[in-house]
């Protein structure tokens, strides 16, 4: 499998790495949003968040804790937004699991923001009912 992510995540391409462990990499984006713009990935292949296993999307969790408080200490941000994308109508381009960690500042142009729609007594019914059946 010719994955990019898998080969940085092991070290054979390099990447301007933050922290590594026997199971992550947390690297800065190639293609930042903005100053500081970092990801995690799991050094093995998953390719979204449906294939993570419960351990390791437990810990990405802790790990995105402790980068989060180190990115706001060091760069001085004023917001920051935790984003993984699944699927390519939802903006994921690299098919190997990983967390975005997007350092917000005043006045840039980082969007995320949608319009609220609202939520209509039929589908909150119907999807209730269909979603809970499964969890
Ligand atoms: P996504 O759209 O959620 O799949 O995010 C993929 C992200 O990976 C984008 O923000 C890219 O800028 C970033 N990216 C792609 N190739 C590299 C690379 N070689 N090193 C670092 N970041 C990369
Ligand atoms: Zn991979």
């Amino acid at each position: 499998m010719d994955c990019i992510f898998c080969k940085i995540a092991n070290g054979e391409i390099p990447s301007a790495t933050l922290y590594e462990d026997e199971d992550f990499r947390v690297m800065l984006d190639i293609g930042p949003a903005s100053f500081g713009h970092a990801l995690i990935l799991p050094k093995k292949h998953y390719a979204d968040i449906y294939e993570l296993p419960d351990e390791l999307a437990s810990r990405v969790m802790v790990l995105a804790k402790k980068v989060a408080g180190a990115l706001k200490q060091a760069l001085k941000l004023e917001g920051l937004n935790l984003l993984q994308n699944n699927g390519s109508l939802a903006g994921q381009t690299v098919y190997h699991f990983h967390l975005h960690l997007i350092p917000r500042y005043q006045g840039d142009e980082v969007g995320l923001t949608w319009k609220p729609g609202e939520l209509q007594d039929k589908d909150r019914e119907v999807i209730i009912e269909k979603v809970t059946a499964l969890l």
